[in-house]
């Protein structure tokens, strides 16, 4: 059986029709870039992440460099975030100037150790930059403290997060400013780049707006520097498609994770990494299996990936040349945490060394989970995980 780690061409036919439907219609306004369809995106997710502003952009990657812009971050600035996360979260930083302080993530859900935020904090810390790796939410109560406490804008990087909730309300909308994106993989994809900025701040979200296109309210009177981070009219027309099947899609992903747990657990080969748990939320008591789950410190989760362990020098990558020549399809995210990249080499502010982060580039392994992934398949990926589980 061929499994793969994931297929964008799996659509529900009604939903490929409409798209089919939605790309005409765009064709024929004659308005390919913002305007209407991106205004009623905007509104749509507003609505949907219960947020004041919500500012449809270019990218991810774009959204969380306006976020730094519009807070006036740049040289001598220092902003905090994980190591163990996608480039662009350390990037936006360093591309504006300032200082990317890579701190260690929790090893229970990935997410960044509020501990550890806490010591890196200096006078030069200007934000604090969370991740809601994949699909759960960082541990921000503890984090929402701190930033209050030092007077620190939370930007939140939630473009793997669109639609979790943490403590009953969307991530991405507890800082000051969240950002996401629309990446294909992501759990609300384009078919392209696209990005989302929302704010509750109507300063901000005027700024933000203007940021986008080249720092001007009024057409060829710029009062700052700003850049083309303009969404296509397609993409905001398609992902307004897509928008009011996120919650089912979500809901899907939920259920392929409960099945692959209860698969693995059962055949007594995994179990919760919970004696490792930082976030006070699980009991620490020993555990031993040659495999771990990804905990949900979080009730809840939205499996834009759904990362396992297998804790041992050269498993990991054992079992997923194994699972290669089994046909199944598996990722690593991320092989190399930031703080070893060679273009932060030079930061005066790069750790010796971060141990999670570093364990997870050496252990972790993204397993198939798409809304549209069949029960036999998580089934086939779970019988030859636990075939070669046990065979070693
Ligand atoms: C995907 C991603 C981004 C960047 O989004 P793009 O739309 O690809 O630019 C930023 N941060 C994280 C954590 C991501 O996963």
């Amino acid at each position: 059986m061929i499994v793969p780690l994931l297929d964008l061409t799996r659509l529900d036919s009604s939903v490929r029709d409409q798209l089919g439907a939605t790309f005409q219609r765009v064709l024929h306004s004659g308005q390919y870039i913002l305007g209407a369809e991106v205004t009623a995106f905007e509104s749509e997710c507003a609505a949907y992440l219960g947020v004041k502003h919500a500012i449809a952009v270019s990218s991810g990657s774009d959204a969380l460099l306006m976020a730094l812009m519009a807070l006036d971050i740049g040289p001598g600035d220092e902003v905090i975030c994980p190591s163990y996360t996608f480039f662009a979260t350390g990037g936006s930083i360093a591309r504006l100037g300032a200082t990317p302080v890579f701190v260690d993530s929790a090893p229970c859900c990935y997410n960044l150790d509020p501990t550890a935020v806490a010591a890196a904090i200096t006078p030069r810390t200007r934000a604090i930059m969370p991740v809601h790796l994949f699909g759960q939410s960082a541990d921000l109560r503890p984090l929402l403290d701190l930033a209050a406490q030092h007077g620190l804008p939370i930007i939140e990087d939630a473009a793997q997060a669109i639609g979790t909730q943490y403590e009953g309300r969307a991530v991405g909308t507890w800082g000051q400013i969240g950002c996401y994106s629309f990446f294909p993989t992501k759990n609300l994809g384009a078919l392209g780049d696209a990005g989302l900025i929302v704010t509750s701040d109507d300063a901000l979200a005027d700024r933000l707006r203007m940021l986008r296109v080249h720092g001007s309210r009024q057409k060829y009177l710029h009062e700052f520097i700003g850049g083309n981070f303009r969404i296509d009219a397609l993409q905001a027309a398609l992902l307004r498609v897509k928008l009011p099947h996120l919650e089912q899609a979500h809901a899907r992903r939920a259920t392929h994770a409960r099945h692959y747990t209860e698969r693995l657990i059962g055949a007594g080969v995994a179990a919760y990494p919970v004696e490792a748990c930082v976030c006070r939320h699980v009991p620490r008591e020993a555990v031993t299996a040659p495999l771990l789950l990804p905990y949900s410190c979080q009730p809840h989760h939205i499996y834009n990936q759904f990362v396992v362990r297998i804790p041992g020098a050269g498993r990991r990558d054992a079992m997923r040349s194994f699972l290669t020549a089994q046909q199944i399809g598996t990722e690593i995210y991320y092989p190399r945490p930031l703080h070893q990249q060679p273009c932060f080499a030079h930061l005066p502010s790069a750790p010796q060394s971060l141990p999670w982060a570093e364990t997870f580039a050496e252990d972790s392994l993204a397993l198939p989970i798409f809304p549209e992934l069949r029960i036999e398949e998580i089934d086939y990926v779970c019988d030859q995980l636990t075939a070669f589980l046990q065979s070693a």
